[in-house]
C-alpha cells in the first residue's frame, strides 16, 4: 500500500461501526493498518464485528454508546482514547430514520432523530477535540446523506439532520483548520444495509426508483464505503477540508 494511504499507529473510533456502512468503513481502515474501537449499543453486534477486524490483525476494542446521551459520548471517546492509547480518527456514523410524514412524526421523534444523527455526531466531536489537538492532528468523518442535499416526503427530521451535518462540518473544519484537523462529510447513495432494507419494506416502490435514479443501477454496498474512509482518514487527504463528498454511484449527479 501507498505510505499516504497507510494508517499503522493509528487509532480510529466509528460510532454505528458494528454493522452497514460503518463496518464497510471500518474495514478500509484496518486493511490499512488503523486499530479500531467500535462503537454501537448492541454490544453483541459490536463484539462480532470487532472479531471480524481482528482477523485483519489490528487491535479492536468495543465500547457500548448511546449516541444521543452527551454523556455516554464523551464515555466512549476517553474510552477510546484509555483502551488503544490516542485518538486520530472519529467517523460519525451512527443514525436512525423514523420514516413517517412530517405531520405524522412526534414532536419526540423529531427529537430522537436529531440528537442521534446530529447533535451525537457533535456531542463526540466536541468530545474527540483535545484529544486530537493534543497529538497536533486529527481526522473526523461525519456520515450523511442524499438528504442532506435531497428532501424526501417521509424523512422531514433525518433530512433536517443530515443537512445540518454538512453545515456543522463547515463550520467544524474552519474552527479546527488550524490544529490541523481535517473535517470532511460523507454523502453515501442508496447503500444495501439494515436501515436501508428496512426502508425497502416501508416504502414502496424504492428498490425500483433507487435503481432507475443511480447510474451505477445497483445498490452501494458497504465495501464502497471503504475507500473513501481510507482516503479521508490518511494523509492523502490533508489539505481536504469542510468538504462533502458524494459516494453515490452518480445518483446526485443525474438530473
Ligand atoms: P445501519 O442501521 O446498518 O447502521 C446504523 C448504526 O448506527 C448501527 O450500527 C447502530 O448500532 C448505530 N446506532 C443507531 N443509533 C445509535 C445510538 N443512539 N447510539 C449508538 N449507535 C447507534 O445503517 P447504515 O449503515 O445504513 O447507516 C449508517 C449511517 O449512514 C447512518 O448515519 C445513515 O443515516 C447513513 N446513511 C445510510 C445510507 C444507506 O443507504 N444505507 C444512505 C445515506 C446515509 P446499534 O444498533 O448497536 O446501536
Amino acid at each position: 500500500m501507498s505510505p499516504l494511504f497507510a494508517l499503522t499507529g493509528r487509532v480510529a473510533l466509528i460510532t454505528g461501526g458494528n454493522g452497514g456502512i460503518g463496518l464497510g468503513m471500518a474495514h478500509g481502515l484496518a486493511e490499512a493498518g488503523a486499530a479500531i474501537a467500535i462503537a454501537g449499543r448492541n454490544r453483541a453486534k459490536s463484539e462480532a464485528a470487532a472479531g471480524e477486524l481482528a482477523k485483519r490483525g489490528v487491535e479492536t476494542v468495543v465500547l457500548e454508546v448511546d449516541v444521543a446521551d452527551e454523556t455516554s459520548c464523551r464515555a466512549m471517546v476517553d474510552g477510546a482514547v484509555e483502551r488503544l492509547g490516542r485518538l486520530d480518527i472519529l467517523i460519525n456514523n451512527a443514525g436512525i430514520n423514523i420514516r413517517k410524514p412530517p405531520q405524522d412524526l412526534a414532536l419526540t421523534e423529531w427529537r430522537q432523530v436529531i440528537d442521534t444523527n446530529l447533535t451525537g455526531a457533535f456531542a463526540a466531536a466536541h468530545a474527540a477535540y483535545p484529544h486530537m489537538q493534543r497529538l497536533g492532528g486529527g481526522k473526523i468523518i461525519n456520515i450523511g446523506s442524499m438528504m442532506s442535499m435531497f428532501g424526501a416526503a417521509f424523512a422531514s427530521a433525518y433530512a433536517a439532520s443530515k443537512g445540518g451535518i454538512v453545515q456543522m462540518t463547515r463550520a467544524l473544519a474552519t474552527a479546527w483548520a488550524k490544529d490541523n484537523i481535517q473535517v470532511n462529510a460523507v454523502l453515501p447513495g442508496w447503500i444495501d444495509t439494515d436501515l436501508t432494507r428496512r426502508a425497502r419494506e416501508e416504502v414502496s416502490g424504492l428498490n425500483s426508483v433507487v435503481l432507475m435514479r443511480t447510474p451505477a443501477r445497483r445498490w452501494g454496498a458497504p465495501g464502497d464505503m471503504a475507500g473513501i474512509a481510507v482516503f479521508l482518514a490518511s494523509q492523502a487527504s490533508n489539505f481536504v477540508t469542510g468538504a462533502a463528498i458524494p459516494v453515490d454511484g452518480g445518483y446526485s449527479a443525474q438530473g
